[in-house]
């Protein structure tokens, strides 16, 4: 898929997220979060929902969570508008509760259609739902920090998935956050290992590299605008 036709598959996506009814979600949103970043980034980034900035603002990670969620890909010298950032479900779920299992069904086909779009190397969840939609079977506590192979019904035909906690458990609590960082560390020779693994070649060339170990860009990026705030609701 070009980067023309990977953009327009992502917009048209996004597209039908805003005008979506599929579960109760719908009735409280004030804005459908599509997600967002570079379509030809390797890496895709999963949260569990939209909070109260993000569904404010339409955007995903804008809020306190948000900007450690930045510090976090700092650490590693990545930036997020290399990456593509989307969440489980695309509405906010009331009071931030977690989404329910019929939610998180509902939504699946618009995640499991972004990483056909983009077709990552590395998705990292973020939070327990997001890493039991790719690990089933296992606990956050046990997967953190750790990579595996993704089942390709994802979406995601020829990628890892490595888990790291949610920001927002990670503002709750230090020890998490400072887990978080250690975990994050991990995350550049994860990439690499995905690399490897994808039909034994690794990507094309990239017309657009950031800092060293970062995610390749097949293309010239998006522009994005930046993010100032951000919050989730774990
Ligand atoms: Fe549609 Fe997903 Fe929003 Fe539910 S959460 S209304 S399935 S976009």
């Amino acid at each position: 898929m070009t980067a023309t036709e990977r953009r327009a598959a992502l917009d048209a996506i996004a597209e039908e997220v805003r005008a979506c009814t599929a579960c109760r979600l719908h009735a409280g949103r004030t804005r459908a979060v599509p997600g967002e970043g570079n379509p030809m980034t390797e890496v895709v980034l999963v949260g569990e929902g939209p909070g109260v900035n993000e569904d404010r603002l339409g955007r995903p990670f804008v809020g306190r969570a948000g900007e450690l969620l930045v510090r976090l890909l700092a650490s590693i010298g990545w930036r997020r508008e290399d990456v593509f950032i989307t969440n489980i479900v695309k509405c906010r779920p009331p009071d931030n509760r977690d989404p329910e299992p019929d939610e998180v069904a509902a939504c699946a086909p618009f995640l499991r259609r972004q990483l056909q779009a983009i077709d990552p190397a590395l998705v990292v969840t973020l939070g327990r739902h997001s890493m039991s939609m790719f690990r089933p079977g296992t606990t956050i506590s046990r997967s953190h920090g750790t990579a595996a192979p993704v089942d390709p019904a994802t979406g995601a035909a020829r990628a890892h998935v490595f888990a790291l906690y949610h920001p927002a458990a990670a503002l709750r609590a230090a020890a998490i956050e400072t887990a978080s960082f250690e975990d994050v560390a991990r995350v550049p020779v994860a990439l690499e290992e995905a690399r490897r693994s994808r039909d034994g070649a690794t990507t094309t060339a990239p017309a657009s590299q950031p800092p060293e170990g970062g995610p390749a860009l097949v293309d010239a990026p998006a522009h994005l605008p930046e993010s100032d705030q951000l919050t989730l609701f774990t």
